[in-house]
């Protein structure tokens, strides 16, 4: 297996709400994207992690992912281990992404910064070629950092206008998370409020570069521009 784009989140349904446009615009573009969830979200209020994944499967669908897979890390309490560095550098040797998007290293969740921590430093560990003797070494050429939740200038955003009504399906595949019910007295919200909320995210950073929906992200390094004559997005 050999990716062109692998998203790695904390929780099923993260990608979905952070960079799932980019990954469904890359796919149209013909290129193999892949998805990690590092839990399989068994802290959640509701539904269980078997029903979590079983629809992270068919969101994965909506989304033309390639690959989709689990670590079945522990949720909620997730640590930067030696053995959690492992097992994810050894799963990114066989997948060999040259792209990895990774969430924001700031979040209010800790699940989301030590899976941008675990993320990277695994990125770096999949490289090194003496790492074991069964795999080959395997460094992806590019990390993103999904910086949707994050209160910070993006270095880019990618237009999702086309895909965003895809994204939101595949959100909404998981229905354990937001079908509307009533539990211990609180009303869970429903698909109109996500939809609306979400939206109004895409369409702010959509707004940034002057289409309708958007989904941000930030790279460490300068980037590189070829040609300034054909840049996009209007300065005054
Ligand atoms: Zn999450």
């Amino acid at each position: 297996m050999s990716l062109d784009v692998l998203a790695i989140a904390a929780h099923p349904d993260d990608v979905e709400q952070t960079c799932g446009g980019t990954l469904i615009r890359m796919a149209e573009m013909g290129y193999r994207t892949g998805v990690l969830d590092l839990t399989a979200g068994d802290m959640g209020t509701r539904g269980s992690p078997e029903q979590r994944v079983a629809e992270s499967e068919v969101a994965g669908q909506h989304m033309l992912l390639k690959w989709r897979g689990s670590l079945h890390f522990p949720d909620a309490r997730l640590e930067n281990t030696i053995t959690a560095r492992m097992t994810l550098a050894v799963k990114l040797r066989e997948l060999k992404p040259r792209v990895v998007i990774l969430p924001y290293w700031e979040a209010r969740h800790p699940d989301h910064y030590r899976a941008s921590e675990i993320g990277f430093e695994a990125c770096f560990l999949a490289g090194l070629k003496k790492l074991d003797e069964y795999s080959e070494a395997h460094r992806p050429f590019k990390i993103l950092y999904s910086s949707v939740y994050a209160e910070v200038k993006p270095s880019f955003i990618v237009d999702i206008s086309a895909q965003f009504e895809r994204r939101m399906t595949a959100l909404l595949s998981y229905a354990s998370q937001y079908g509307e019910t009533i539990e211990g007295g609180t009303l869970f919200p429903s698909e109109q409020e996500i939809r609306e909320r979400l939206g109004a995210v895409a369409r702010f950073y959509g707004n940034l570069i002057g289409v309708r929906y958007g989904e941000p992200f930030v790279v460490k390094e300068a980037i590189q521009i070829d040609d300034i004559v054909t840049m996009p997005s209007r300065s005054i």
